[in-house]
């Protein structure tokens, strides 16, 4: 094993991807303006994770891996040749925020493109496809990639929820195309489903597609228990909508009874999470109630996955996350299982008294939503 066992990408150019501020409040015949707020998406967010790591010596303890920018074929495996150069012109006549709908593709009311959008996210999506080559060479034996914009929900010609180009999609391309692995195995934490991801792969049976998300969130229709995937790809796309309030103690559950024995079931020869830390109890934008300490479980769980049955080969790509307190706490407790240390970080944040309910007790909520999912997902997997 190398002495470095966890790689690390990070990028400055993913700085320059700003989406800057938020003030107008629009209303019935009218609108006002509110001294100025950071965009959800905010650049502050990745840097402060940044300084986060850094400040703790993580960033220290693992080996860098240089980003590069995706080649416009490498896009082309997923996003449409029209999509790209639109994008490309939109950020470079930025700023600009969605809705957009043109003959080349969409842009939604939540994605901003900028100046350095497009050159960050060429970046965000070699910097997946490198930690990719970098575990499959035997470089490191995992990697952590801190990529900025986010990535799940972006389809072929359609920029939304912050994202521009899909970089799980890309990565899990790249591993096939570039080394011809023949099962993949993507599992998505981030609290929103993962629909572009979801799409690439419904009808392939090379990637299994496992998502765990607040259910009837965002996007709205997508990530049912319903859509298993279509022709070839049946069952390969596994949702496990979760509700409200499901907490550590949830998700350590939909993990043990669902995520663990499908992995053990496909056996894929490399794991990539999406590892959005908005599933966490302060983030504006859903209502999950994870904690830090929730995070690095579900980090290690993974790990021990990828330790039985792929030689521990495991690439995490940074999706969202919009605590700008908390996103850097909770990034810093999936990498540190990753390199196989606790630096007894301590959890300012981990106080409030419902806390310790939400890590203790499995609700009746999400007693049934388990139930629901395994019924359902046991067509395709022994669960
Ligand atoms: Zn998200």
């Amino acid at each position: 094993m190398p002495s470095s066992r966890t790689g690390f990408v990070f990028d400055e150019r993913y700085l320059s991807h700003d989406t800057g501020t938020e003030m107008r409040v629009q209303m019935n015949g009218g609108s006002f303006e509110l001294s100025p707020e950071p965009h959800p998406s905010s650049v502050a967010i990745t840097r402060r994770t940044k300084e986060f790591l850094d400040g703790s010596g993580l960033t220290a303890r693992m080996l860098p891996i240089a980003a590069r920018a995706a080649s416009e074929d490498e896009l082309a495996v997923y996003h449409t040749r029209e999509y790209i150069a639109g994008i490309r012109a939109l950020s470079e006549n930025g700023p600009v925020q969605g809705p957009l709908l043109t003959d080349w593709g969409e842009v939604d009311e939540d994605t901003v493109l900028g100046p350095g959008s497009f050159e960050a996210a060429l970046y965000a999506a070699g910097g997946a496809m490198n930690a990719v080559s970098a575990v499959l060479e035997g470089r490191v034996h995992n990697a952590y990639a801190l990529l900025r914009p986010p990535c799940h929900h972006a389809m072929s010609n359609k920029a939304l929820g912050f994202c521009i180009f899909n970089n799980t999609v890309l990565a899990a391309h790249h591993a096939r195309n570039v080394y011809g692995l023949e099962r993949i195995m993507i599992v998505d934490w981030d609290v929103h489903h993962g629909n572009g991801t979801q799409d690439a792969f419904y009808q392939d049976p090379g990637v299994l597609f496992v998502s765990l998300h607040q259910q009837n969130w965002f996007p709205k229709l997508w990530g049912e228990l319903e859509q298993v995937g279509n022709g070839a790809g049946t069952g390969y796309s596994v949702n496990i909508p979760l509700p409200p309030g499901t907490g550590d103690r949830g998700y350590r559950a939909a993990f043990e009874q669902l995520v663990l024995p499908i992995g053990q079931q496909f056996r894929p020869q490399l794991i990539i999470i999406t590892a959005g830390q908005d599933a966490s109890w302060l983030d504006p934008m859903a209502h999950m109630m994870l904690t830090m300490q929730g995070y690095r479980h579900l980090s290690a769980l993974m790990i021990g996955l990828a330790e039985e049955i792929c030689d521990g080969r495991l690439v995490m790509l940074q999706a969202g996350g919009y605590s700008a307190a908390y996103v850097p706490y909770c990034t810093a407790a999936v990498v540190e299982p990753l390199i196989g240390v606790n630096l007894g970080i301590v959890d300012l944040y981990a106080t409030a008294p419902e806390l310790e309910r939400c890590q203790t007790i499995l609700t009746q909520d999400t007693q049934q939503a388990l139930l629901n999912a395994r019924a359902w997902h046991k067509r395709w997997w022994r669960i």
